[in-house]
């Protein structure tokens, strides 16, 4: 298989939560591979940082994807920089590591509003550019494996992971038509921000006992499959759910 295929040279990603871990690791793979990447976050030291360190081909608006009104804001603003290619829904909390009944309603509220309401809107928005603007284009979601097993004291968090799925699944029926593909990547645990603490508290073993790979990802390990669901590379795959796992899934 020639490498070009592999090739984003000339298109334009939209990577949300691309200023640390995931995120950045897939900005930073998809400028290795020709694009220019628009990287969104709240915080903006975060993100004027991470574009000093991704180069002139990364450009940064601070969005907060729990509010409707600014992701629309950020997605009008980022398709006046250039029309998107790649949309990446990246962002995303868990915030709370409890059982269910301990979950407040406000924790509740925030992890749907930024997990799945937060991807819901962004892929809408540019979509409808896309089709107005009758472009193909790629919409992936880093979703979760917690979408596909439960997890336990993530109760909410794998619900909006699990949505997501169902969401993206219905965005492919519905988009395929007009050459938009609609795919998520499903990470295992990640060294990153995200997982630091539980990583590091007496949860590990409990965590890294069934990975049949025994050990966590590195936020790289992810960006492979994300610029295979980028590329002509995966021309023909849409609907898909690409658990990036070490295995924990099949156990
Ligand atoms: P991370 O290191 O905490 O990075 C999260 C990114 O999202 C940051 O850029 C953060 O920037 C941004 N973000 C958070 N809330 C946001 C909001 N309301 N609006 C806009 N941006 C927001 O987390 P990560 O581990 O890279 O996780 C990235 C994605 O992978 C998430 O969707 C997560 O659920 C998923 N995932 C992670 C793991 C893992 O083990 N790490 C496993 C499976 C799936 P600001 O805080 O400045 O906004």
């Amino acid at each position: 298989m020639s490498t070009s295929l592999f090739s984003l040279e000339g298109k334009t990603a939209i990577v949300t939560g691309g200023s640390r871990g995931i995120g950045y690791a897939i900005a930073r793979a998809y400028i290795d591979c020709g694009a220019r990447v628009i990287i969104t976050a709240r915080n903006q030291d975060q993100l004027n940082e991470a574009v000093r360190q991704l180069g002139a081909n990364a450009i940064a608006l601070r969005c907060d994807n729990a509010i409707p009104e600014e992701v629309a804001a950020t997605a009008t603003a980022a398709w006046k920089i250039a029309p998107i290619d790649i949309l990446v829904n990246n962002a995303g909390v868990s915030g709370f590591f409890k059982r269910a009944e301990f979950v407040t309603v406000e924790e509740f509220d925030f992890t749907v509003d930024v997990n799945m309401r937060g991807m819901y809107l962004w892929s809408i928005e540019i979509a409808k550019r896309m089709t107005e603007a009758q472009m193909p284009g790629s919409i992936i979601s880093v979703s979760s494996m917690l979408g596909v097993l439960p997890g336990e004291r993530l109760g909410v968090y794998s619900a909006t992971k699990a949505a997501v799925h169902q969401l993206m699944r219905t965005m492919a029926i519905e988009w395929a038509e007009r050459g938009i593909r609609v795919n998520a990547i499903a990470p295992g645990y990640v060294d990153t921000d995200f997982t630091a603490e539980l990583l590091s508290s007496r949860w590990r073993e409990k965590i890294l006992g069934p990975i049949p790979m025994q050990r966590t990802a590195q936020p790289e390990e992810i960006a492979g499959a994300a610029i295979y669901l980028a590329s002509a590379a995966s021309s023909y795959v849409t609907g898909t759910v690409m658990l990036v796992d070490g295995g924990r899934t099949i156990v």
